[in-house]
């Protein structure tokens, strides 16, 4: 087999890689880890979401595997350094999803300023409540972004239209870079350096060992009474326990999160029944032209690794197979 999918993907797209190569798909494989060995050993290349947990173990039980491709940008799922290990090239399509990753940030600070999904469901229930839908302008607000990277830096550029002041905590990113040409962004050295000013705070960190609730009980205390807060990155950098307390106390305004803990959740929250909390089912990158894009980008490469030739949007420096 050349290529081994193991999450959901479009038929036309499936159709479209069985032209060239010999094709198993099961959108359901990435639940049975078992199952997902056995059909690895004989792979050649994996076609990933973010859902295919492609650990050591599962690498090791591939023998025939030259390339992973994850449709999509964040690695987390993926353990990069056994796979430069084992000589395995890992493919993403880094810029793929950025914009509208961007887009639906901005949406998200625009919905819980405007407070349009309450309005839009209090309407919708016979109400016309326009005193409770009192919003607040973005214009002379001053936006928190943590990770000043592709999104966090279209996030900002999106931000200064609205004429939001710009906060930037990044540990990897100098003042002097290119990032900051643009007017407007002050970068601060410190996460609580960004929090105590600012009336909206979105994130755009990877998820790592150090990111790991990133925004816990003290990053929340440290922020603005009355801000919004803006998750669009992943679950695990926030301690959700201690984002709820925040809101729960009216310290904190309102909140979006595109992304969870656990996705799907497992048990209904203390989320589900706030007027003020915008919940999303992960749909950062659920656009046509993102996945599209993603897709193309993805597919292209495992055919030239495939093929013998360099992919294109490699993430790892894979040690050449014996
Ligand atoms: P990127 O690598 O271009 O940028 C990430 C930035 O975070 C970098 O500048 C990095 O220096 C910074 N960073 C690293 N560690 C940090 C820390 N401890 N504190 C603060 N900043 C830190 O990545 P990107 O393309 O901008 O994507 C960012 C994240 O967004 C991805 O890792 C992914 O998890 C998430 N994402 C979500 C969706 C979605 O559907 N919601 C889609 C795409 C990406």
């Amino acid at each position: 087999m050349d290529i081994l999918i193991t999450e959901e993907l479009a038929t036309s797209a499936i159709d479209r890689l069985r032209r060239q190569h010999r094709v198993v798909c099961d959108g359901t494989l990435w639940k049975n880890v078992e199952q997902l060995k056995a059909q690895a050993a004989d792979a050649r290349a994996l076609m990933v979401r973010n859902q295919t947990l492609v650990t050591a173990d599962l690498l090791s039980a591939a023998p025939k595997l030259i390339a992973v491709g994850r449709l999509g940008v964040g690695l987390d799922n993926i353990d990069v350094e056994a796979a430069s290990r084992l000589g395995i090239v890992v493919v993403a399509p880094l810029d793929a999803n950025a914009v509208s990753v961007a887009e639906l940030t901005l949406g998200l600070i625009l919905a819980l300023a405007r407070k349009i999904p309450l309005a839009d469901r209090s309407t919708k229930a016979g109400g016309w409540d326009r005193k409770g839908c009192m919003g607040i302008e973005l214009d002379g607000k001053t936006l928190a972004i943590c990770g000043f990277g592709r999104i966090g830096r279209l996030v900002a550029a999106r931000a200064r239209a609205f004429g939001l002041r710009l906060l930037v905590f990044d540990p990897f990113v100098e003042a002097n870079s290119a990032a900051f040409r643009e007017p407007g962004a002050v970068l601060r050295p410190r996460l609580e350096d960004i929090l105590a000013d600012a009336d909206f705070v979105t994130t755009h960190s990877p998820l790592t060992k150090e990111t790991r609730n990133l925004f816990n009980a003290q990053s929340f205390a440290a922020m603005k009474h009355g801000a919004f807060f803006i998750n669009t990155s992943r679950g695990g950098v926030v301690d959700e326990a201690a984002l709820l307390a925040a809101l729960q106390s009216g310290h904190l305004r309102g909140a979006a999160l595109d992304v969870r803990e656990i996705e799907p959740p497992q048990t209904r929250s203390g989320f589900d029944t706030m007027d003020n909390v915008i919940l999303l089912p992960h749909i950062g990158a659920a656009t046509t032209e993102a996945q599209t894009r993603t897709f193309e980008t993805v597919a292209a490469d495992l055919d030239r690794l495939l093929r013998g030739e360099a992919a294109v949007n490699f993430v790892n420096f894979a040690r050449p197979k014996r």
